[in-house]
């Protein structure tokens, strides 16, 4: 049963999503359904969860050095979507080198960079989607979960030929939305999966990290690294860590 303040949030998120989506020049909320709500305070904000572990750990303080420049972009060229959590945001990035971006289910994800895929899981499902641990926990219970490893969901990580580089990796892609397999060379611009909204999510987004070379696994400890993409509105290329609420674009392949 659906309460009114649920319907509320509903409403309002649609009318959100349907002005980043104009923002983007893409009219579809294809997935967007799949939204749920969560408040904070009375306040009706959708937000968005993932990756528990690594909670508090290290600080903001840890994310001042950019690191290495991830050369290209996870999003193809003039697809965009706005931040919603930046570099060692104080939701879930903690400590983290790592951006959500929210985009529409089923958004092409592609390969920042030239590399090797290094692990990669496409098998939870679209219904393994929560918002809190107990949620998580509820859905263990019910089949629809794994028993671990659901918090990132499904996701890619690659080992970039340039040595210089940390891993880069993708999480919360839709249920089989890996295109690449392990130990595949992927190159920049490369489409290797489609995004979506498993695991700790509450709406569609794409979560965009760079990890430590050789300890890519689940949990994917963080490694500094600052960020590429093209604005919006001057077709500027960019570099550094993108502000929450910017809107940020993909780069043609090599670009
Ligand atoms: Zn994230």
């Amino acid at each position: 049963m659906m309460t009114s303040t649920t319907d509320l949030w509903k409403s309002g998120a649609a009318l959100l999503l349907l002005s980043f989506a104009a923002a983007c020049g893409s009219p579809t909320t294809e997935g967007m359904s799949n939204a749920q709500p969560v408040t904070d305070g009375g306040n009706a904000t959708p937000v968005y969860e993932e990756d528990r572990e690594g909670v508090g750990e290290g600080g903001s303080s840890t994310c001042a050095e950019p690191g290495a420049t991830i050369p290209g972009f996870v999003l193809a060229e003039n697809v965009c979507g706005p931040i919603r959590q930046t570099v060692c945001g104080s939701f879930t990035h903690a400590g983290k080198y790592s951006i959500d971006i929210a985009i529409n289910y089923n958004t092409s994800v592609v390969s920042p960079a030239g590399g090797t895929v290094v692990t990669a899981r496409s098998n939870i499902p679209d219904t393994c989607s929560y918002p809190n641990l107990d949620g998580r926990d509820a859905l263990r219970l019910t089949g629809e979960c794994p028993e671990t490893g659901t918090d990132y969901g499904n996701y890619i990580a690659i080992a970039p030929d340039d040595p210089n580089l940390p891993s880069l990796y993708v999480a919360h892609l839709k249920e089989g939305g890996v295109d690449v397999v392990l130990g595949e060379h992927v190159t920049q611009g490369q489409v290797i999966g489609h995004s979506g909204s498993t695991g700790f999510s509450t709406a569609s987004h794409l979560h965009f990290g760079c990890v430590t070379r050789g300890s890519e696994s689940g949990t994917f400890p963080t490694a500094a690294c600052s960020f590429t993409w093209r604005a919006r509105d001057s077709n500027a290329v960019q570099t550094g860590q993108p502000e929450e609420g910017d809107t940020v674009c993909g780069l043609a392949a090599g670009g």
